[in-house]
């Protein structure tokens, strides 16, 4: 595993993390073999709330650290990757001007991070809602750690006012905005992470290699790696990285590296439902509010849907077993609807659940909302190979998180560090019109170059920024059948697209395209017919036997009814 003089390490986890720390690594002149035993940003990375977030919440436990990293950051991927990462405002319903001070102090005392505190605090405190001098000191501290002069600070809102979201008149009497950012897929953001580190890797003569559907484990003092291709690779890398988020400590124990418990997940899980009515009394904002155990849920837009989420429960079964639970959805539904009485919700509004575990570090007791959501990492060694595990860490500290592996790989490989991320835009986040009628400008400039409709472009810029003009002139559009130029059926994604995106982002699964690389998961219109396509230019791709295609349709169908609760029309 060397290309020249320069090492490549194993990162195993093709996570938000994994991604991170592989661009960092590569942009910095080592090489990086990344396995991963599923898909690109399967794990808890596409099972988030998709915000690019402070941590309001997190004030209260006097996490001053991290809030103010997460901020930083914040500002930092709205710069670098503003096709994916937009701003948003949310707003926190207030009923009182007083009330939840003292639960605010005992967690930021830490007595809720102790099981036996935790639990006579809960005995002492009735569940007492944060009042409108509560939230307004915290909303003034989140704005002084922020210090972004570009991001409009926080606001007091009565709830008669235009364009804030519409909850309920005889319950609340205020409403307090703030601004954080919204990341709707990460799933794009890993894939391009990768996408810039195989750039980088292809200009420097460095060694850099994805294997999804692979396994690694020791063997012998060194690791051999079986491909879904069926080849057996063997290497001896420097260093592994485990950044296998909650599977963190069955991955130590399948690498028989003897370790304490590291990871303590908890699970949540969210909905989306295309309700008319929720979507036009939220409109373009979020909404963060107080479920009525003191829980703090999440209304959020998301495209033409609304996002709710989510929960927190301790979770022991291997992550991949994480589905939302009846008393979950009940839950989260039964919260939207105290918050807006009028639209009523009901199961039958629900398109589709999903639900992922938290990589949090172990902590043996208190509250789940208390254990902390900072990152560290954890050093242990096997065969006289270091492993670096990756414990805790957020969408929104990625990129940092990164950076921090990546200097304590680059100390212990004794290379000083030559480059760095932070100013590095995310491919398709370059030339990104900054305001609205420029955008539509650019698309509709686009649309007429490629003879493309206007949605079509929109489309693909949701996914790839302005890399769409550099994908469209590779594929030499004109040269090519009309047919190319139409949609998926039940999406607005040119065949076209499609077919370099099988090429290009390592898709191995028909799941990987409608979940992960084209988010069709999350489109009303997905309809049997539509994977039925996609199949098609699989096989044409040459990466489906044809005769498989409807048992492959069924196992794709049945996945997505069986893990996202969702039914796919013929
Ligand atoms: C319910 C929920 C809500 C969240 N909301 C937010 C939010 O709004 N904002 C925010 O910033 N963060 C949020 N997070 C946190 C964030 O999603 C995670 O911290 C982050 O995605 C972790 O990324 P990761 O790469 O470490 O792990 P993962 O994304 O879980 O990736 C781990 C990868 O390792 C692979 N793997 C497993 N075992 C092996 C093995 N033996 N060998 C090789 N590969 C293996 C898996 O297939 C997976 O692809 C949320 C998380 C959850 C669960």
């Amino acid at each position: 595993m060397n290309a020249g003089d320069r090492p490549t390490v194993l990162i195993l986890g093709a996570g938000i993390n994994g991604c991170s720390v592989a661009r960092e690594l590569v942009l910095n002149g080592v090489g990086a073999w990344i396995v991963d035993t599923h898909d690109v940003a399967c794990g808890a990375t596409s099972r988030s709330s998709r915000l690019i977030h402070g941590g309001l919440r997190y004030l209260e436990y006097g996490d001053f650290r991290l809030v103010r990293e997460s901020l930083a950051e914040r500002t930092t991927l709205c710069k670098l990757a503003p096709h994916l990462v937009e701003p948003l405002r949310l707003y926190i319903p207030v009923a009182r001007r007083r009330g939840g001070l003292l639960q605010s102090a005992s967690r930021f005392l830490g007595l809720t991070r102790s099981k036996m505190l935790s639990r006579l605090t809960r005995l002492l405190q009735r569940p007492s809602e944060r009042g409108l001098w509560t939230v307004d000191i915290g909303l003034w501290l989140y704005d002084r750690f922020a210090s972004d002069p570009e991001t409009p600070r926080h606001s007091v809102h009565d709830l008669a006012e235009a364009g804030v979201p519409r909850v309920d008149r005889s319950k609340y009497r205020w409403l307090c905005g703030y601004s954080d950012a919204q990341m709707r897929f990460p799933e794009r953001y890993s894939v391009s992470l990768l996408a810039d580190a195989r750039k980088i890797a292809g200009e420097t003569n460095v060694d850099f290699r994805l294997f999804t559907y692979s396994q690694a484990e020791f063997a012998d003092g060194s690791l051999r790696i079986s491909t879904a291709a069926g080849d057996v690779l063997s290497c001896t890398p420097p260093l592994v990285i485990n950044a296998t988020g909650a599977w963190g400590d069955l991955t130590l124990g399948r690498l028989h590296v003897p370790s304490q418990r590291l990871f303590g997940g908890t699970k949540g899980s969210h909905f989306i439902t295309y309700q008319a009515a929720l979507k036009e009394a939220i409109g373009s904002a979020g909404v963060y509010a107080e479920a009525a155990d003191g829980r703090l849920i999440f209304v959020l837009p998301f495209g033409g849907a609304v996002l709710v989420g989510t929960t927190d429960e301790r979770f022991d079964e291997p992550p991949e077993r994480a589905v939302a639970s009846d008393a979950e959805l009940t839950y989260l539904l039964s919260t939207v609807n105290q918050l807006f009485p009028d639209v009523h919700l009901s199961r039958t509004d629900v398109t589709l659940t999903y639900s992922g575990v938290r990589p949090l570090p172990y902590a043996a007791g208190g509250a789940e909302e208390a254990i902390s959501r900072d990152h560290s990492v954890e050093v242990h060694a096997h065969h006289g190979i270091p492993v670096l595990t990756l414990v805790g860490g957020k969408l929104t500290t990625s990129r940092a998180f990164g950076e921090l592996v990546a200097d304590e790989v680059l100390h212990r490989l004794s290379i000083a560090r030559s480059a760095t991320t932070v100013a590095r835009y995310v491919p398709g986040g370059e030339c990104v019109p900054r305001d609205r009628a420029a955008l539509a400008q650019r698309w509709q400039e686009l649309a007429s170059q490629f003879g493309l409709t206007v949605e079509q472009v929109r489309a693909m810029w949701a996914l790839c920024g302005s890399r769409v003009a550099e994908i469209l002139e590779t594929q030499r559009i004109g040269d090519l059948d009309p047919a190319c130029g139409t949609s998926v059926c039940g999406s607005s994604l040119p065949r076209i697209f499609v077919r370099w995106v099988i090429e290009h982002e390592w898709v191995q699964r028909i799941e990987d395209l409608v979940e992960r690389r084209l988010m069709l998961v999350y489109e009303p219109g997905l309809s049997r017919r539509t994977i039925g396509e996609l199949a098609d230019l699989l096989a044409e791709a040459g990466k489906l036997d044809p005769t498989a295609k409807t048992d492959t349709v069924d196992v794709a169908v049945h996945r997505i009814e069986t893990v996202y609760g969702r039914e796919i029309p013929a």
